[in-house]
């Protein structure tokens, strides 16, 4: 067997390597496209194989469970630590438009954020507003005669506005 044969079938190589990979495709696409569980499922089986084919002690695979495992633990705490770098208008998901409060989410998808589905409240209950009224005090707001495309420019004004970036940028068109 070639060295590098060798090394591409080490367990260690193979079970933290595909451990890396998989991590990267991740941060990559900027979503989870593998469930945590099959992934983890995953990496155990190539640590598996990595056994098998080099036939080595249940004691040597044991420990390497233990330590993949530690390593997945240190990298899902820290991991949040290293995503701080997220953009600063991701904080930004609710605003008075109108006199009515919004609130939204932001999904990513293919190195651009969009804006998810808005919620309409009342700004003075913070009840959300159903058929077009807020059951608690009663306040009327003409949420049917909006539209999302008027409510999308308005948060896409209130981004570029509050944190000087341009939308097209990180929101695309
Ligand atoms: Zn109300």
């Amino acid at each position: 067997m070639s060295r590098i044969k060798k090394f591409f079938r080490n367990p260690w190589v193979v079970s933290i390597g595909s451990g890396l990979a998989l991590l990267l495709i991740d941060k990559v696409s900027g979503f989870n496209i593998i469930s945590q569980a099959f992934k983890i499922i995953l990496i155990w089986l190539k640590v598996l194989q990595g056994w098998l084919s080099y036939k080595l002690s249940l004691g040597f695979f044991l420990m390497v469970v233990v330590i993949c495992s530690v390593i997945i633990v240190v990298i899902k705490i820290l991991r949040p630590k290293l995503m701080k770098n997220n953009p600063k208008f991701l904080e930004y998901t609710e605003d008075l438009f109108q006199g009515i409060l919004y609130q939204w989410k932001y999904n990513y998808k293919n190195g651009k954020y969009k804006i998810g589905e808005t919620v309409a409240y009342c700004p003075s209950c913070r009840l959300r507003i159903v058929h077009d009224k807020c059951q608690t005090c009663g306040a009327i707001f003409l949420l049917s005669k909006k539209d999302r495309q008027e409510r999308e420019a308005l948060i896409r004004h209130g981004i570029a506005k509050k944190y000087q970036i341009n939308e097209f940028q990180v929101l695309g068109n």
